[in-house]
């Protein structure tokens, strides 16, 4: 793993789409240049360039960590992963480095994919469902409720800090706001799900909701080695709010204990041992 990168997660990619929708809606894509084939996952490259050519954009939405662009003729769905950026400039500005995918839209106007680690991808498919299927419920959705929140707990047994950075689990949250979901929940990464209480269920289920609200209306978090931009090139406010997040060895803001770092799945976690406790009742 790459310590020095940061993955864009939903408040990040909410960003990027309205960022994107006021200049893309109503465009059509004229073209689209290819220099790295393995970022086209689906359908094969020449049937890919071929079905994108004269399609309309209609919407551009977000679900889990894909931005959604529907067109008058199936959709578009890119996953930025470790580095990917999108934005959308006239046609004769200077093309940047690692710029490996162009949409050329009408009106002398590109969509350019940069992606310097080459990691993003992109499908053009019927429907977002045909790639997205597998991905757990939007945590900031209207219906998205504590019950159904308890009723994704049921027969969970992992640890917090990977259930709630799996896709399945929940879509949208990566290292950064699990790890800031559960300070502010007040609970340990290494607790595990079936451990809550009802209490520190909805504790858990309002902290998500609550960060990634705030999050998105800050529009992301950049952290100083400046890994995302929003579709206009512009740095995210949230890394002013982060209480534990990359903040090893500094004092929490609630209680001034100092931020422990530890590695869980493979994944750093920063959590306060004061606010989060790992509780040991049960553990032999
Ligand atoms: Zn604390």
């Amino acid at each position: 793993m790459c310590l020095g990168r940061q993955m864009p997660e939903l408040p990040e990619v909410e960003t990027i789409a309205r960022g994107l929708r006021s200049s893309l809606e109503g465009r059509t894509i004229r073209a689209v240049t290819v220099d790295w084939p393995r970022t086209v996952a689906q359908p094969p490259l020449d049937e890919f360039r071929e079905r994108i050519a004269g399609r309309r954009v209609e919407s551009v939405g977000r679900r889990g960590k894909f931005v959604v662009i529907g067109l008058d003729g199936g959709c578009l769905l890119i996953h930025l992963k470790m580095s990917g950026r999108l934005r959308v400039v006239p046609a004769g500005e200077p093309v940047e480095d690692h710029t490996h995918t162009i949409f050329h839209l009408d009106g002398d106007w590109e969509l350019r994919f940069q992606d310097v680690r080459k990691f993003g991808r992109v499908h053009l498919v019927e429907k977002p469902v045909q790639v997205t299927a597998a991905l757990g419920p939007e945590p900031l959705d209207h219906d998205f409720t504590l019950d159904h929140f308890r009723a994704l707990l049921v027969r969970r047994t992992g640890r917090l800090k990977s259930l709630l950075m799996n896709q399945e689990f929940l879509a949208g949250l990566g290292n950064i706001y699990a790890d800031e979901a559960l300070h502010a929940a007040r609970l340990h990464p290494l607790r595990t799900a079936d451990s809550l209480s009802p209490d520190e269920q909805a504790h858990l289920y309002h902290s998500i909701r609550r960060v990634l609200g705030r999050a998105v209306a800050d529009r992301g978090t950049t952290l100083d080695d400046g890994g995302y931009q929003d579709a206009e090139g512009r740095a995210g406010a949230y890394q002013e709010e982060l209480a534990v997040y990359r903040r090893t060895g500094e004092p929490c803001h609630s209680c001034g204990t100092l931020i422990q770092r530890t590695v869980i799945g493979g994944r750093s976690s920063h959590f306060c041992p004061t606010c989060q406790p790992q509780q040991l009742e049960g553990e032999a």
